[in-house]
């Protein structure tokens, strides 16, 4: 067997372009077009790039992208000036802070800063606790573009042996959250746990976000599972053996004979995070002007 492999970029493509025909709709009924300011401090090239692509993504759809910068050397009392600048204004539907922040800056206090209507990337203590609660809210980008991946290949959810590898607060958390709402039984693991390729080979739906190349061999994938690799891990192209030198956490290779569907890496999960910040960024907007 040969999985179906999940086509990340174009299935973002088609978000994006949702997102711009409702944006298109928004103006028209408000006058106004949806703001996001990004704010970066430091000037690590990579946070950089991600930001740019970020504030293009956004021009793209017909929003207002807001480059918000400090120096590295910032304060605490200066990024949470600045990020209390943009919860006030009127023209800014979403506020996005790139982590990680330099090392004399806390990133989840002065994310909690952060006006909850306003919080694109769902990280702030009130839509996580909203999520937990099962309750409206914004919700974290990359898990919402996994189960758009998820919607695509008609993977059955209720009732599904889910596993998730990563318990991080950015994303295996608010993962696990989401799939329970969507009424799959849940195992989240990480490093303490035993036996991962016995826990991993009960999933139907399996999800890596460890940071650890190639950690899901092929005895950990279930036959007929779908395979969401949210891994980015960077190597050399020779070690990589693709021009980009990305690869996943899982062995694509190998995994790929064993699932029904799997999720590249470049080109899976990834495309979707900016696609699903875009939607973020609108449901925003909408909810501040008091548009269902
Ligand atoms: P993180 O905060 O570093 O968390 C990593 C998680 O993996 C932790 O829960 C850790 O367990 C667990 N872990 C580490 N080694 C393990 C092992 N040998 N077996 C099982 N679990 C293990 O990472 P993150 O922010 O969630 O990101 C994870 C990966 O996803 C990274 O490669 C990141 O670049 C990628 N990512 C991609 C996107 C995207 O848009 N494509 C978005 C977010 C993240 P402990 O909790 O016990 O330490």
């Amino acid at each position: 067997m040969s999985a179906t492999i999940i086509d990340g970029k174009a299935i973002a493509a088609r978000v994006r372009g949702e997102v711009a025909e409702d944006v298109r709709a928004f103006t028209e009924l408000t006058g106004r077009t949806p703001g996001l300011a990004t704010v970066l401090v430091g000037d690590d090239p990579g946070s950089a790039v991600y930001v740019s692509g970020k504030q293009r993504a956004c021009a793209e759809v017909g929003m207002t992208p807001l480059d918000r910068r400090l120096p590295t050397d910032a304060t605490h009392e200066q990024v949470a000036g600045l990020l209390n600048e943009c919860n006030r204004d009127e023209t800014v539907s979403g506020v996005l802070l790139q982590l990680p922040l330099p090392d004399h800056l806390d990133g989840p206090t002065l994310t909690g800063t952060i006006d909850p209507a306003k919080d694109v990337d769902g990280l702030t203590p009130v839509n996580a606790g909203l999520l937990s609660l099962g309750r409206p809210g914004l919700r974290p980008c990359t898990p919402l573009g996994v189960l758009e991946l998820l919607r695509s290949v008609d993977a059955t959810l209720e009732g599904a042996e889910a596993v998730v590898v990563g318990r991080s607060n950015l994303f295996g958390k608010p993962m696990a959250q989401l799939l329970l709402a969507q009424n799959a039984t849940v195992t989240m693991c990480h490093s303490r746990t035993r036996d991962l390729a016995a826990v991993c080979s009960r999933a139907d739906i399996l999800i890596a976000a460890v940071g650890r190349a190639r950690l899901i061999e092929r005895e950990f994938v279930k036959p007929g599972a779908v395979v969401i690799d949210v891994g980015m891990n960077r190597l050399t192209p020779e070690q990589a053996h693709n021009s980009s030198g990305l690869v996943g956490d899982v062995d694509f290779a190998a995994a790929v004979e064993v699932a029904s569907a799997i999720t590249p890496v470049p080109g899976g999960v990834g495309p979707m995070t900016i696609a699903c910040l875009l939607r973020n960024t609108l449901d925003a907007a909408r909810a501040q002007a008091g548009i269902q």
